[in-house]
């Protein structure tokens, strides 16, 4: 079975809503990329009025950064996952680093969330990913592991079947430092190994793994050539339409 291949942007908080719109507009006018599965993650705020601008097109569709992991209530400035789904997201972005590290996310929060986006319908794409000391100490796929076996290892192998991995080195995010494609190699096939002794070989195929940590361009063709990495998590080169569709036609 050939896996989803998935370019999903990361706006994170870039982009007031005009410039989001019209950064929607720009991508979905290219859009659908032929075997390719866009993503656009916006901010909150976005949502609704890029909703409107995909208007249910193919190929294209619309994720949140983040969910709050209790159904309602009493949570001043946070958001549902239905109320995502109410506005038209289909993906939410759960485990990025930089929730991990600024708001003090850990993995028994994340399991929560993860549990809350699927119940309402949404598709996690679960972060995970370790940083430089932990690289350096050469301890990072057993990081990963503790990662996914906090967050999403409890799924049954149906609601694991749903979601999409991000494998992101910290240590390449936003920082122009990239992964060798063999660095990302080698982690997507540790990864889909962690999946297959949990959920058998037939999910761990089926399961879309991305990479991330400053793809471009310049970078995604060697990275989406290798056999376990499945697409990207783009931030910075998200927020250009012509980068992140010339990433999306890197396969
Ligand atoms: C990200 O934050 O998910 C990311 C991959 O960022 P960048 O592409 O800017 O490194």
């Amino acid at each position: 079975m050939k896996r989803q291949q998935i370019v999903a942007g990361n706006w994170k908080m870039n982009n007031d809503l005009a410039e989001g719109k019209a950064l929607a507009e720009a991508v979905a006018a290219q859009a659908p990329v032929a075997g390719v599965t866009l993503v656009l993650g916006t901010p909150y705020i976005h949502l609704s009025a890029v909703a409107d601008i995909l208007d249910g097109a193919a190929g294209i569709h619309l994720s949140a950064q983040n969910c709050h992991q209790e159904e309602s209530g009493a949570y001043t400035g946070e958001i549902s996952a239905s109320m995502l789904k109410s506005v038209g997201a289909e993906y939410v972005i759960l485990g990025h680093s930089e929730r991990r590290e600024y708001f003090g996310e850990d993995e028994a929060l994340l399991a929560a969330k993860v549990d809350k986006a699927l119940e309402h319908g949404l598709i996690p794409i679960f972060c995970c990913g370790e940083k430089l000391d932990i690289r350096e100490a050469g301890t990072h796929v057993e990081l990963v592991q503790k990662q996914l076996a906090g967050s999403v290892f409890h799924l049954s192998a149906e609601d694991f079947g749903k979601i999409v991995i991000a494998y992101e080195p910290v240590w390449a995010i936003g920082t122009g430092r990239t992964a060798s494609p063999e660095q990302a190699q080698e982690m997507h096939a540790a990864i889909r190994k962690m999946i297959a002794d949990k959920y058998g070989a037939e999910v761990a195929e089926a399961t879309s793994i991305l990479y991330g940590g400053s793809c471009k361009p310049s970078n995604a063709e060697e990275l989406f050539s290798q056999p376990d990495v499945d697409g990207g998590l783009i931030g910075g080169a998200s927020l250009k339409a012509e980068d992140f569709l010339a990433i999306a036609g890197s396969f």
